[in-house]
């Protein structure tokens, strides 16, 4: 079959809920993908940050390889002995008491969403059911009807409403809006992306998310960061909330927690906080599965061991900086913004009419491969391992698709 085969296939068998690019891979290795007629792409995309540590990282696939034939699932209906060793390696990386674990991403914002307001009732006193959440314009948590309901982007939420109260929206990076809002004695926690990746990679000013922490302390709120995406060494640091000396209340982990090969996330937090869900209150089947676990052990040990973090840091700077030539050099080329390997450009329509979608189709041609978002930003994101002859090979690509529009 070819690939023009495997795109009819899924067009007729599954649900349309994406407009995937035309390229159907077949292989990964490292920064590198093949289509299913062997032609190799890099992926600057990494499954949306996913895959930090590169595709099939081996350590990671082995570790998966010889838990899938030990044992993958046994419940928390029993203890298993995998889950015990992952809770202590992982707390102890991000400095806290505890963590539960789920599945996929918008599982760990859900989670988060239900700790902080039953922190909000049984610690800060708030009258039942009347428990707020602060969250900014613009953010993504996923697709739950929490998160939806937390949206304001109307591709998210419209037309699945009734919708689940107890949101207030107020603009992202806007200190002066948050403390209006924290004046409401019910809010028990304001829920931020450090850097809002889904919404094209909006940078906060620096210090936002410092005196945001130093506000929600003062009225008593818990800080919680979803770093489902801007985690795992991605920002050029561990978390993106390191770069701001910030430790978040209820921290918000998935995607790279288990370097693209199943869903794993988690929610980090202190005893006073966690441990008001108790038994039978709050679960998932697979979260904390063996398999899981042995995953993120060894998935996080690599971001540790190839100082994944470091690469990010200063490979984005490079990148940044030969992005920010061409900035000055190409009409069409109106920005390029982002921390670490996380960035994005922003593009307005050439002389031609050419978008932000014609250049990811022509630099897919070329053998690099990115997706356009809200119609003018593309999105730049490798994973973490990737080497400056790699990235100057993207930038050699970037700037001969953005040479060939006027
Ligand atoms: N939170 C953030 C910040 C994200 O970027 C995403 C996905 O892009 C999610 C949550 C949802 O993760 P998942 O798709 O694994 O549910």
């Amino acid at each position: 079959m070819l690939s023009k085969d495997y795109i009819e296939l899924e067009n007729k068998y599954g649900a349309h809920n994406y407009h995937p690019l035309e390229v159907v891979i077949a292989k990964g290795k490292g920064v590198w993908v093949w289509d299913v007629e062997d032609k190799k792409y890099l992926d600057f995309l990494s499954a949306y940050s996913a895959v930090n540590q590169g595709h099939c990282h081996p350590k990671i696939v082995n570790a998966m390889a010889e838990q899938a034939q030990t044992l993958t699932l046994t419940s928390r209906a029993f203890y298993n002995n995998v889950l015990g060793e992952y809770e202590k390696y992982i707390t102890e990386l991000f400095g806290y008491d505890k963590v539960l674990p789920m599945n996929t991403g918008v599982e760990g914002g859900e989670t988060a969403v239900k700790l902080a307001r039953r922190w909000g009732y049984d610690v800060k006193g708030i009258k039942k059911n009347e428990a707020k959440i602060i969250v900014a314009n613009e953010n993504f948590h996923g697709r739950t009807m929490m998160a939806v309901s937390a949206s304001t982007d109307p591709d998210s939420y419209e037309g699945y409403g009734p919708f689940l109260p107890g949101f207030i929206k107020i603009p992202f990076n806007d200190i002066p809006a948050l403390e209006k809002a924290l004046e409401d004695p019910n809010v028990c926690a304001f829920m931020v992306e450090p850097i809002q990746g889904e919404a094209g990679v909006f940078v906060p000013d620096e210090g936002y998310l410092k005196r945001a922490q130093q506000l929600c302390k003062a009225k008593n709120v818990l800080l919680v960061c979803d770093e489902v995406q801007t985690g795992l060494a991605r920002t050029g640091k561990m978390l993106a909330s390191d770069h701001e000396d910030v430790k978040p209340d209820i921290l918000v982990l998935g995607k790279a927690l288990s370097g693209g090969t199943m869903p794993v996330s988690a929610i980090l937090a202190n005893d006073e906080i966690m441990l008001t869900i108790k038994p039978g209150q709050h679960g998932s089947t697979f979260g904390g599965n063996p398999l899981a676990c042995k995953v993120a052990l060894a998935s996080l040990q690599v971001l540790v061991d190839e100082k994944l973090a470091d690469n990010a840091d200063a490979m984005g700077k490079h990148f940044r900086s030969k992005m920010q030539k061409m900035v000055e050099e190409f009409d069409h080329l109106v920005l390029i913004r982002g921390k670490g390997l996380l960035n994005a450009i922003v593009i307005k329509p050439s002389k031609d009419g050419k978008t932000a979608y014609d250049v990811c189709v022509e630099l897919k041609n070329n053998g690099l491969l990115a997706k356009p978002t809200h119609g003018d930003i593309i999105r730049f994101a490798p994973p973490l391992v990737i080497t400056k002859e790699e990235i100057d090979f993207a930038i050699e690509v970037i700037r001969k698709v953005l040479a060939g529009f006027n």
